[in-house]
């Protein structure tokens, strides 16, 4: 299994023309890695998916940041997965926090998404993970415990699972843009404490202010399968160290 490198580009950059440079300049071999050994996946914001879909190939694919539960109908500035698939979308993320915190989302509709998504044959990138609060208040298992049991209700019992259409995405909410990144230490606990509620197979990914200078250590000593990387994915030579540190 390959390890799963994903970039979360948020709501940026501003023109299509700048996004097909950043995608551009993230593979090819000029950039010194071909995905015989890791997988990369670009989440750019919906309108630039279709014009990045045509630019990717096996080693560099394109995903979604979010999608809507429903296949159609009154759902005024929505997109289903049928669409997110039809632009070119192989992945989708769910769950993420800032989803969580500004848009409203819940384990439940985190749960109803994930199920529209691997019915339209999109992989899922499944975000978790606690707010400075919960693990300074000793629940961090606990949350995470229900995010995942909730998040992945009826998934692995109804839908045929290949190992690869679900990853979880291990990102501590304080550790999100600030900067301040999990310790490895803290990272191989929690990355262990979810293995107990997943398949032995899925990839468990960290996320949070990863860097070209700390990414090696969550694969090599955390044990993760892959990383989530926001704002670094969004500077190709600093992205592209960050893919060969997970080689
Ligand atoms: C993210 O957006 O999922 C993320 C991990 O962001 P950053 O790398 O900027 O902390």
């Amino acid at each position: 299994m390959k390890n799963l490198i994903v970039a979360n580009w948020k709501m940026n950059p501003n023109s299509q023309k700048e996004a097909k440079e950043i995608f551009s300049a993230l593979g090819g071999p000029a950039s010194g890695w071909d995905g015989s050994n890791v997988e990369v996946v670009i989440c750019p914001p919906f309108v630039y998916v279709s014009a990045l879909a045509r630019l990717s190939d096996e080693a560099l694919s394109v995903g979604g940041q979010n999608v809507f539960y429903e296949d159609n109908g009154a759902f005024t500035g929505e997109i289903s997965s049928a669409m997110l698939k039809d632009l070119g979308a192989e992945y989708v993320i769910i769950g993420h926090s800032e989803r969580r915190k500004y848009f409203g989302e819940t384990d439940e509709t985190v749960n109803k998404k994930i199920k529209k998504a691997l019915e339209a044959g999109l992989k899922i990138i499944f975000c978790i993970g606690e707010t400075a609060e919960e693990r300074d208040a000793g629940r961090k298992n606990e949350v995470l415990e229900r995010q995942i049991k909730i998040g992945l209700k009826d998934v692995s019992t109804n839908y045929s699972l290949l190992t690869t259409n679900l990853s979880v995405a291990y990102e501590p909410v304080w550790a999100i843009g600030t900067g301040n990144n999990c310790s490895v230490e803290e990272t191989k606990e929690s990355i262990d404490f979810i293995k107990k509620f997943v398949k032995l197979e899925t990839r468990i990914l960290y996320g949070g202010s990863v860097k070209s200078e700390n990414s090696g250590a969550y694969i090599k000593e955390a044990g993760a399968n892959g990383l989530l990387v926001g704002g670094a994915s969004l500077n190709a030579e600093e992205f592209i160290k960050i893919v060969k540190s997970a080689e």
